[in-house]
């Protein structure tokens, strides 16, 4: 086993991973910044070390900073979570220079990834399911773009093959928009990506977000963890996700997530990793793949009973995966509210001091979160301050333990989403199921 890992992250990721290093008998370092030193999983650490001040760019994305941090802690591998550096290949590539195990795909991998176009070709090539597009980059010839777009069928949507974070895209509904559409998202793409690359997809009307959690150990071994339904979004931010997703039977879930097996197989994939899909009309169709481990892991975690972060330490020490596909059993149901610091009506976020805290409890309720009273919320990072988890034997028992677990969570000091999250757990069409990635968006718009 890996003897001392660097946890290159902050928040409740750092805790999880810390905590999953403990039960490994793994010596943990946390890095931080200024604004950080009184996170919960720094008091907890083996080590600690201040890395720069509160601005992420001078320490949470500071690459130089970060290994000096191995270096003098002599820490084995270094543990990116989600975000900040998670999927930068050039992170990832200064790590292993460096002499470290990057716990996630090689650089290699993450490139081929992020690069939209040439993760799409890959996939096809493995057999995933895509959406119709352009099957390559986009750009000044008005008449070849003409005749893909007629092709594909309007409306389309334009985007970036480097974008992210759901920026870069730009959805034509008529010919007449098409080209200064492409020309507007290439200019858009340059500016913010340094990539002005772009394609076109089938736009979608009503799809649902469904993803597929794999495991792969990079020795020829890969596993699905079945699928979860994020639609529940606001701005193309994740509010609310399940494991599995309504009305995925057992063949779809097997059959999608075999491809998806295949596909990591294919490209010599290493580590815990998610293949985005949009599904409309009983299809899937893959968007994106996400390098990482993902916020939402733990709704894959309660219904599989497989330690997501464990696995990835485990793959990275060089072990094979400690699962064969027929262990992986789907049993239950599990739903994640993720808790921000925001106003729960304008969503302009809240940070400061929460001053009263209570954590909820009892069977089938998981809390994973570094807050607790005295703890003050710094404004320079992202507003989530905890996800909040039920599971149960039954979509409707994982709702009703959610409903009371909400109401038990007490944060005060600052706002919460918290009244947006009893809202839609006491939603008629989210207790329905299957409810599209616009809904929340329409929802919130009727009770503005
Ligand atoms: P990002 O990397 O920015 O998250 P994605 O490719 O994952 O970009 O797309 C983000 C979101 O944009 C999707 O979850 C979906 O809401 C919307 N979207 C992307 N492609 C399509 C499409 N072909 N049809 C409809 N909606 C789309």
């Amino acid at each position: 086993m890996l003897d001392k890992v660097l946890i290159a992250n902050r928040g409740e990721i750092a805790l999880r991973i810390l905590r999953a290093c403990k039960e490994l008998g793994i010596k943990t370092v946390a890095v931080h910044s200024t604004a950080d030193k009184d996170l919960k999983h720094v008091l907890l650490a083996d080590e600690s070390i201040c890395i720069g001040p509160a601005t992420a760019t001078e320490s949470y994305l500071n690459i130089p900073r970060i290994i000096a941090a191995a270096e003098v802690t002599n820490a084995i591998a270094i543990h990116p979570g989600y975000g900040f550096l998670a999927e930068n290949a050039a992170f990832a590539d200064a790590v292993e220079q460096s002499g470290f195990v990057f716990i996630g795909p090689k650089a290699e991998t993450i490139n081929l990834m992020g690069d939209k176009v040439s993760a799409i070709n890959a996939m096809k090539k493995a057999g995933v399911p895509c959406v119709p597009g352009s099957d390559g980059p986009v750009g000044e010839d008005e008449e070849k773009n003409k005749a893909i777009a007629k092709r594909i069928g309007y409306p389309i949507i334009v985007k970036a093959a480097g974008g992210g974070g759901g920026r870069g895209m730009r959805v034509v509904r008529s010919e007449a928009e098409l080209q200064t559409s492409i020309e507007t998202t290439k200019a858009e793409a340059g500016a913010a990506f340094g990539n002005d690359m772009v394609y076109m997809e089938k736009f979608l009307e009503n799809p649902r977000h469904v993803e597929i959690q794999v495991l792969a150990d990079g020795q020829g071994n890969a596993i699905h963890l079945g699928e979860r339904d994020c639609s529940m979004q606001r701005r193309h931010q994740k509010v609310v996700e399940e494991a599995p997703a309504p009305g995925i039977t057992a063949e779809m879930r097997a059959k999608i997530g075999e491809r998806c097996c295949k596909a990591c197989i294919d490209i010599g994939y290493r580590g815990a990793g998610t293949f985005e899909f949009l599904y409309e009309n009983g299809e899937f169709y893959f968007i994106e793949m996400n390098t990482r481990i993902q916020v939402e892991h733990p709704v894959s975690e309660m219904i599989t009973g497989v330690d997501l972060i464990k696995e990835q330490l485990r793959i990275a020490a060089g072990q094979p995966l400690s699962y064969s596909q027929s262990q992986i059993q789907v049993r239950g149901h599990a739903i994640e509210c993720r808790i921000n610091a925001e106003d729960p009506a304008t969503f302009i976020p809240s940070p400061g001091l929460i001053d009263i805290f209570h954590s909820p409890g009892g069977l089938g309720v998981r809390w994973e979160s570094h807050i607790y009273a005295g703890y003050r919320v710094p404004p320079n990072y992202d507003s989530m301050i905890g996800k909040l988890i039920t599971y149960g034997e039954s979509r409707d028992v994982a709702i009703a333990r959610m409903r009371h677990a909400l109401e038990e969570l007490v944060v005060e000091g600052i706002k919460t989403n918290i009244p947006l999250q009893i809202s839609i757990m006491n939603d008629e069409n989210f207790f329905a199921g299957g409810t599209n990635i616009h809904y929340l968006e329409k929802k919130l718009g009727m009770h503005k």
